[in-house]
This record gives C-alpha cells, sequence and structure tokens, in this order.
C-alpha cells in the first residue's frame, strides 16, 4: 500500500500515510509533497512530463489539484484510473 498523498509513492505506514506525511498530520500541518523526493522532471507553459509514463502533455491533460504547486496532478488523465479519459468522439 502506498502513501495516500496524491504525489507521493512512499509505503505507507500509519493511516496510509508515509512516514514522513504522517508525520507532517500529527504535527497538524498540511501534507506538501516531499521536498528532494518529489522532482517534477520537466515543466513549461505549456504542459509537464508525467511522473507516471514520463510523456511530456499539455496542461489540459492533466486534471486539476488544488494542492500542488502547479494545480494539477502530477500525473496526465492517461494514468489516473480514478478518472477515465473522456473520449470525444
Ligand atoms: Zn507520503
Ligand atoms: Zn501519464
Amino acid at each position: 500500500m502506498k502513501c495516500k498523498f496524491e504525489e507521493c509513492d512512499k509505503p505507507a505506514k500509519g493511516l496510509g500515510l508515509c512516514t514522513s506525511h504522517y508525520s507532517q498530520q500529527r504535527r497538524g500541518h498540511e501534507l506538501t509533497p516531499l521536498r528532494g523526493y518529489n522532482r517534477s522532471p520537466y515543466k513549461d507553459e505549456n504542459g509537464k512530463v508525467c511522473t507516471k509514463c514520463n510523456e511530456y502533455r499539455k496542461w489540459d491533460e492533466f486534471y486539476d489539484n488544488p494542492k500542488t504547486t502547479d494545480k494539477k496532478h502530477s500525473r496526465c488523465s492517461v494514468c489516473w484510473p480514478r478518472y477515465p479519459r473522456k473520449l470525444t468522439t
């Protein structure tokens, strides 16, 4: 089981969170991406690289996530099984 924080792929320890995010939560902090761990591979004004498939994609291929600094999920909509991609056919 992985940490339930969206940008985190570390193994979960307590409450579904990894040790780092668990301690953030215990201290009453807002959960934040872990520095050093969550490096974004590539990003520019038109889009970024998905952390899952490592494909460069446009911003509108990423779902909104107000919790992150760029307001987008780190994984693209194709790699995000919770929200199957809408096909415009
Ligand atoms: Zn975590
Ligand atoms: Zn992807």
